[in-house]
């Protein structure tokens, strides 16, 4: 006996929230004497693990079913062939079933928490896998009370869309202090800088001794909601005060990369890991020759977001995306380069169904 369970709208791309799911079932094999019992399961699940070693917390594996919805299928719903090749029968049913618009969410209100996307996050501290599928099993009964039972399942990849409440930013400011000393002008000591933006898009102010400073902006062309294999352009602008621009301002180093964090509420306490991937990046020794200097990013700057999935906001599991961006300036052509950090929040989405076709399976290899 062999079963097949195929997917018929495969093509599509990944399912959403509220999609229906059409899959044929096959059975191929001797013909029934007795009718077989015949189940079929469409279920959610995500699996988190954690290893032995981290902080002395206990390690485990956690299941939660997200959902599941389980049926019968009757010995009169299938319909009968026969291959004349090789004398087998060939029975077939289509198996339907429909994505939930919530999962079976921890949540005591009404309204439930969306489902995650598929994933397969393994990282040291944690790993995280999001599954959904149909399972159909037959039991054959073979001697008396004895049965016999048999599996095949298919796997159903799920994407969801995010829900934005509040448009993300679409540019940062990095700055990079310069400090003057015995009549040499140096970058100001501390290597690394966190220095953004006010969270109401104002710039960074500096108490007088921080003066002067050297400042990036990275500008995208809309709000931070970036699209899964999909370029977003970036610019690149340099502000330099006139007085340092004298003594000789190269960039070094532009680089940008996704970092994304994924929670989880499952066992005793939330837990978190982070991915970090390459977005886009430039080394070399740019010379800044003006004020207000604009990076030619032309040929380097687009960042893209690839093996990532949507953001995702549930009390199950969340998955956050941030764009970190790091910039080397130094003065002059020597190893002396002063980095600064900056991250900003961004929006990981999946492109829209009408772009879906093709790019949904090529992410999907
Ligand atoms: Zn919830």
């Amino acid at each position: 006996m062999k079963l097949n369970l195929d997917l018929q709208d495969a093509h599509q791309g990944p399912y959403l929230a509220q999609d229906r799911v059409r899959a044929l079932f096959e059975i191929r094999g001797p013909t029934f004497h007795k009718s077989p019992r015949i189940s079929v399961k469409f279920v959610g699940t995500m699996v988190v693990s954690f290893p032995t070693h981290v902080n002395g917390a206990s390690p485990g594996q956690f299941t939660t079913v997200l959902f599941e919805e389980s049926r019968k299928i009757e010995y009169r719903d299938l319909q009968w062939d026969e291959d004349e090749a090789s004398g087998e029968s060939i029975y077939t049913t289509p198996i339907d079933f429909q994505f939930p618009a919530e999962a079976n969410c921890y949540c005591a209100r009404p309204q439930k928490c969306q489902l995650p996307p598929s994933m397969d996050i393994v990282e040291p501290e944690m790993s995280v896998k999001v599954t959904y599928g149909i399972v159909v099993s037959v039991g054959r009964c073979i001697l008396g009370p004895m049965t016999k039972v048999k599996s095949v399942a298919v796997e159903i990849p799920f994407s969801c869309t995010p829900t934005i409440t509040s448009l993300p930013r679409s540019s940062c400011v990095l700055s990079v202090a310069m400090n003057e000393k015995s009549g040499r002008r140096y970058a100001h000591q501390r290597n690394a800088i966190m220095d953004q933006e006010h969270a109401d898009g104002s710039c960074p102010s500096y108490s007088p001794k921080y003066s002067p400073s050297i400042k990036v902006e990275v500008l995208l062309p809309q709000p931070a909601v970036l699209i899964r294999g999909q370029p977003t352009p970036v610019r690149v602008i340099i502000h330099t005060p006139p007085d340092v621009l004298e003594s000789g301002v190269y960039l070094r180093s532009v680089t940008m990369d996704l970092k994304s964090t994924v929670m989880t509420s499952v066992g005793m306490l939330p837990r978190t890991a982070t991915q970090r991937r390459h977005g886009c990046s430039m080394a070399g020794a740019v010379k800044i020759d003006s004020e207000v200097f604009e990076l030619d990013s032309g040929a380097w700057g687009n960042f893209f977001v690839m093996n990532t999935k949507p953001t995702t906001q549930s009390c199950i599991v969340r998955l956050d995306h941030a764009m970190e961006i790091v910039t080397g300036i130094s003065i002059g052509l020597g190893s002396d380069v002063k980095y600064a950090v900056a991250t900003f929040d961004t929006i990981v989405m999946d492109p829209p169904p009408a772009y879906e076709v093709g790019d949904a399976i090529r992410l999907q290899a």
